[in-house]
């Protein structure tokens, strides 16, 4: 970004105020901001109190050598023992943990006692293998209970995991497994995705011929679709051979808390992957309050859902340790939302009667395009809380999904944060804010963030720059695994003090925080900094569009043009009128400058496989560049088509 600030160019003027019956029951009502901001510290160890802790901290943080930051430091605690353990202790044995539902149509219901049998036996098996707490085991699975068990197990023997995508190559594999030094693998024969089943052993057969790799003494492997696998004698063994007759018993021993929980690389969209590491007091305490606080979750009727995958950050502090740690009855479904049919999400919420959802823009959008009759098919009457995360939300989707998935009664929670930050950081509470379509709003009580121009200078209400964050909190990255110095150069370095999260934001005329998207991202037109994200929602916001995505191309006039990709709606068609009614459209919601150049309409957009639009591929395509690495996409033969599109370019 230039030293021009961001522009603030979208107006949203419609509000929702909280339900009266939920505002009058929410976990956590107005006064714990200020609470917070009176004592941030004792705020947050009054938070630590929501954990069982073998032995209670004393002190709260230890910031003597910033940006290295410990959280209750003397405090000792296990964490699968907080997130299982003690609710079969405290009489909830038979509470649900889990209701799994398999692509196939299988089910599983898994109580907490259950659960406690399975994390136990898992814990005693890895143990037999030698794992030993400080080990790394990598972890490669469908969305199966195993990978819950697993990553539990691995909690209770302090032995940090790495949960690899199970999307991911052989390739990614082997560089995580190397950066870790993992000694254990735990995967599967395979997964069902897309309606069939898909093979996950052959990549670790391959990543484990690599060098670097040789620390790996043994892969377990679970039996899920009973495809042929090769097999090493000696380093194989299946997981129901040596789990199966493990003793249910396992007594878990208590940490420090600042014992490494786990590493989890970000999805690495540039350059060498960054283990995001975290350690597990701090990060239990957020993520198990941030549960509490966003979603209301009432343990005893509440069935939450979290959609993301257990191989991102969403899946570990949304399914595994914040709903855990909460005692929570959650679905875990493995496959993706249209196998065998688009309904297939909203029949799942119907049968378990979810009443708390929590998915991504992709996905939102992505069921706006299939139509309005797919979920109007399904009860689902019982949602009572919609979260958002992943990207901006475009506040036409956001206003859509309240509508058609909440009945027009439940409150969204468009909830920003990262991999780094652990937990979500900046979020409405639906209990307490009036909330706006695409704005994460407001810092949790207890979070410090703010905008700033590229001085650091805390920007005006009204204007757009860096979204930082000024004071640590619990659930922290601690580093970079094995790499200070990249940890201190790419949060750190930009502004002193403060940690810099590489997402453009605004600040609107109620000091309300809106994420613009990646710093990255942001468009130089005519000496204005322009949001990819303001762009897509104007977009988006006309009947035609389903999905947008915003790109700055060079321009010898202007610096950048701004050259947009769409999907349309149903029925719409593309022709040179609709063109030239959405560049006035974006121009009239937003201004002159912010007018596309060129609009071409797309099949399908490139996305990550954690479902963001990668955009500087789209940049390659708009300059006319060969192709950057495509490795990350999810579906590479979608630059094709696009590129195909091109000569009928305005
Ligand atoms: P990498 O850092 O490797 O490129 P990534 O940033 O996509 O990967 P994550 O940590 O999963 O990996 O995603 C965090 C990012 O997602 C944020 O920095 C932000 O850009 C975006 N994001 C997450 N939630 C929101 C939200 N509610 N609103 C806007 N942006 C969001
Ligand atoms: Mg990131």
């Amino acid at each position: 970004m230039s030293n021009e600030s961001l522009a603030n160019l979208l107006k949203e003027e419609r509000r929702f105020e909280p339900p009266t019956e939920l505002a009058a029951a929410a976990n956590v009502t107005a006064d714990a901001y200020e609470r917070a901001r009176a004592d941030r510290l004792g705020f947050w160890a009054e938070q630590a109190r929501r954990l069982d802790w073998a032995t209670e901290p004393t002190e709260t943080l230890d910031w003597s050598n910033p940006p290295f930051a410990k959280w209750f430091q003397d405090g000792e605690l296990n964490v699968a023992h907080n997130c299982v353990d003690r609710h079969v202790q405290a009489g909830h044995g038979d509470r649900v943990a889990i209701h799994f539902e398999g692509e196939p149509g299988d089910s599983r219901t898994i109580t907490y006692a259950d659960l406690q049998r399975e994390v136990s036996r898992a814990a005693n098996a890895l143990t037999e293998l030698g794992v030993r707490a400080g080990d790394r085991v990598a972890i490669y699975l469908p969305m199966i209970p195993e990978a819950v068990f697993a990553m539990l197990a691995c909690a209770r023997l302090g032995a940090p995991h790495s949960v690899v995508f199970g999307g991911f190559s052989a390739d990614a594999l082997a560089t995580r497994i190397q950066d870790a030094q993992a000694r254990v693998v735990i995967t599967s024969d395979g997964g069902y995705r897309k309606g069939g089943a898909s093979p996950l052993k052959p990549a670790v057969d391959e990543a484990l011929t690599r060098p670097g790799t040789e620390d790996v003494r043994s892969v377990v492997v679970v039996r899920r679709t009973g495809q042929d696998v090769d097999w090493t004698e000696g380093r194989d063994v299946w997981w129901h051979e040596l789990v199966d007759r493990q003793s249910e018993e396992h007594t878990p021993q208590a940490f420090g808390a600042e014992q490494p929980l786990f590493i989890l690389y970000t999805s690495g969209t540039t350059g060498k992957p960054k283990g995001i590491l975290h350690t597990s007091g701090g990060y239990l305490t957020q993520a198990a309050y941030t549960h509490h606080a966003v979603f209301d979750l009432k343990p005893e009727s509440d069935v939450f859902w979290c959609t993301a995958d257990i191989g991102w950050v969403t899946g570990h502090s949304y399914i595994v340790y914040g709903p855990l740690a909460n005692g929570a009855t959650q679905v875990m479904y493995e496959g993706t939302p249209d196998s065998p049919h688009k309904g297939r999400w909203w029949e799942i919420a119907e049968k378990y009667g979810v009443t708390i959802f929590y998915t991504a823009p992709t996905a939102i959008r992505a069921c706006m395009k299939w139509g309005d009759d797919i979920p109007a098919k399904y009860d689902l009457s019982a949602l009572r809380i919609l979260g958002s995360v992943g990207e901006p939300i475009n506040p036409e989707a956001w206003v859509w999904y309240r509508e058609h998935i909440g009945g027009g009664r439940t409150p969204v929670v468009d909830t920003w944060w990262q991999t780094e930050t652990g937990s979500i950081m900046i979020s409405p509470l639906p209990g307490v804010t009036a909330t706006k379509p695409g704005s994460a709003q407001v810092p949790l009580p207890g979070i410090a963030a703010t905008v700033v121009d590229d001085e650091a200078r805390e920007v005006p209400d009204g204007s757009g720059g860096y979204l930082v964050l000024t004071e640590p909190w619990p659930s922290m990255l601690r580093t970079i695994w094995g790499d200070d110095q990249r940890y201190l150069d790419t949060y750190w370095a930009r502004f002193e003090n403060r940690y810099f999260a590489g997402d453009g934001a605004k600040k609107d005329d109620d000091g309300d925080i809106w994420l613009l998207g990646r710093v990255d991202d942001v468009m130089l037109v005519s000496g204005h900094n322009i949001s990819t994200t303001e762009v897509e929602s104007a977009l988006v916001s006309h009947p035609s569009v389903a999905e947008a995505a915003v790109v700055g191309a060079a321009d010898p006039q202007t610096t950048q043009s701004i050259c947009a990709f769409v999907i349309l709606r149903g029925t719409a068609a593309e022709s040179e009128g609709l063109v030239d009614e959405l560049r006035a459209h974006v121009a009239q919601q937003l201004g002159p400058i912010a007018k596309p150049k060129r609009v071409l309409a797309v099949a399908e957009l490139p996305k990550t496989r954690s479902g963001k639009i990668m955009r500087r591929l789209l940049r390659d395509i708009a300059e006319d560049r060969q192709l950057g690495d495509v490795t990350t996409l999810t579906d590479p033969s979608v630059m094709g088509l696009i590129q195909e599109k091109l000569p009928s370019a305005p």
